[in-house]
């Protein structure tokens, strides 16, 4: 593939998608882009911003909108780490979010909106097995499959936690807020012609990958 795609990365919490993301920023050579990891960074760094986005995140609410563009708005800026394809993971999030996108890329569209579907079931049961380095949140690991020495992160050596938002309350807070905010943006980009696929992601990683990369090379042509 010679073009760089741009690509958003669907998905309820727990479905895959930083893992996903990491393996798929790596496969087309783009940027990885978590607001969620950014913001757990800000906080762990004591910056204020990450001290303000912090508040919401343990509450399993989302961070306002003025917030996460700002974010967004700087990282899209020519010359700026997204400026040469990348894949979003966790952003957009609800319909404002998606319709300011729109308006940052003007003249480089979206290639494709991936969604990753899991059922709830499943994403339950991941995301309270879940473990995450600290130094990197792209490092995911779970009480199944913990890192070789407990818990050490196999990649960067970082202490390996479950997240303060990995709680049964939060965790169905966020999925709610899911079904409500984030689950209507696939009809926002299908009503405005962009191409959306969706891809099981139940199973290995490895299969989920190979399935994403079918998906997604036929998507960006
Ligand atoms: P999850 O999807 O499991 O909630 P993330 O790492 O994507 O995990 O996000 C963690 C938290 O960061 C969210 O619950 C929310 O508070 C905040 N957050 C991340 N991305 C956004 C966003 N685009 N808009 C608003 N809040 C966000």
């Amino acid at each position: 593939m010679t073009v760089k795609p741009r690509l958003v990365l669907l998905g309820k919490q727990g479905a895959g998608k930083g893992t996903q993301a990491k393996s798929l920023a790596r496969h087309y050579d783009i940027a990885h882009l978590s607001t969620g990891d950014l913001f757990r960074a800000q906080a762990a760094a004591g910056t204020a911003f990450g001290l303000e986005a912090k508040r919401f995140m343990d509450d399993g609410e989302l961070v306002p909108d003025a917030i996460v563009m700002g974010v967004v708005e700087e990282c899209l800026a020519p010359g700026g780490p997204l400026a040469d394809g990348f894949i979003l993971d966790g952003f957009p999030r609800n319909k404002a979010q998606a319709v300011e996108l729109e308006r940052l890329l003007d003249g480089s569209p979206l290639h494709a909106i991936v969604h990753l579907d899991v059922p709830r079931e499943v994403v339950v049961e991941r995301l309270s097995e879940r473990r995450v380095c600290v130094k990197n949140g792209a490092h995911i690991y779970s009480v199944v499959k913990p890192p070789a020495v407990l818990w050490i992160c196999d990649e960067c050596g970082g202490e390996v936690v479950q997240r303060d938002d990995d709680n049964p309350d939060s965790i169905n807070k966020r999925l709610d807020t899911y079904e409500r905010d984030t689950r209507p943006i696939r009809e926002f980009y299908k009503a405005s012609g962009h191409k959306v696929v969706t891809v099981d992601g139940v199973g290995e990683n490895r299969v989920v990958f190979e399935r994403l990369t079918s998906a997604i090379d036929a998507a960006v042509v």
